[in-house]
């Protein structure tokens, strides 16, 4: 069964242990995968993993982050931009609003957000989103800025979800889906399938039955199983079509 890890850490030093055997269990379970920068550093990161494994990779600056680079945004972007063009980048992420942590101001948030989606549409790459408790803006960000993407990890509810559906935005789903209380349970089974990614955001939000120990994309099996279950639909089916819809969002060569 081939699935696609959309949205991972590979850089992350978690993985300094064992990262060549976390991409090989992947492999030999079938998951492609596309790792994701946070920060410049870790985007050039990416890219040299997407390189050296054969995998994919996005370059962003996560909004935690956004505060270091607000004294030079131009610079910033101009860096972003080249980490864009290279080969086996297939977006922009992760980019967003963080106003759960707001590790830095709201604002700086906001500007570079902005920027970065304004990039994406230049560069006419797919945007890779994070929002915590940020749904207003986000939307109101989203709209008219003349990008596709996908909210990833979602974890708003029902009427973010519609709105996101409504721009054409894909909704992500990981580990929390297999957490017995999560909201997310609720929302996945109003999210039509053809809109639908598989992450696992490893190494964070390990699934059951691994939840407590670090995380890795060999797990996404336990993500498409339960997505199976809340939806109904066959296993095959959920990974055949998620699949689909992560090649055509990230436009990724057949194969
Ligand atoms: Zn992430």
């Amino acid at each position: 069964m081939i699935m696609i890890d959309t949205h991972l850490h590979l850089e992350m030093r978690e993985f300094d242990p064992d990262r060549e055997a976390v991409v090989q269990r992947a492999r030999e379970a079938g998951i492609g995968l596309i790792t994701v920068g946070i920060d410049l550093e870790s985007s050039a990161r990416a890219v040299e993993l997407a390189h050296e494994h054969k995998i994919y990779a996005a370059v962003g600056v996560h909004p935690h982050e956004a505060r270091r680079y607000a004294a030079d945004l131009e610079r910033a972007l101009a860096r972003l931009e080249e980490l864009a063009r290279a080969e086996r980048v297939v977006a922009l992420g992760e980019i967003g609003l963080d106003y759960y942590r707001n590790y830095s101001p709201r604002e700086a948030q906001l500007e570079l957000f902005r920027a970065q989606l304004k990039l994406a549409a230049k560069l006419n790459k797919p945007v890779i989103v994070h929002d915590r408790q940020a749904d207003d803006d986000i939307l109101a960000a989203l709209e008219g800025a003349g990008v596709r993407g996908v909210v990833h990890s979602f974890s708003s509810g029902l009427e973010e979800a519609e709105a996101l559906l409504g721009l054409g935005f894909y909704l992500g789903f990981s580990g929390p889906v297999t957490f017995p209380k999560a909201r997310q349970r609720y929302v996945i089974k109003r999210v039509p399938l053809a809109r639908l990614l598989l992450e696992t955001d490893a190494p964070f939000l390990t699934p059951l039955p691994h939840r407590g120990r670090r995380n890795e994309p060999a797990y996404l099996r336990y993500i498409a199983r339960e997505v199976a279950k809340l939806t109904g639909l066959p296993r095959e089916k959920v990974a055949e079509q998620t699949t689909r819809n992560a090649a055509a969002l990230f436009a990724l060569p057949p194969g």
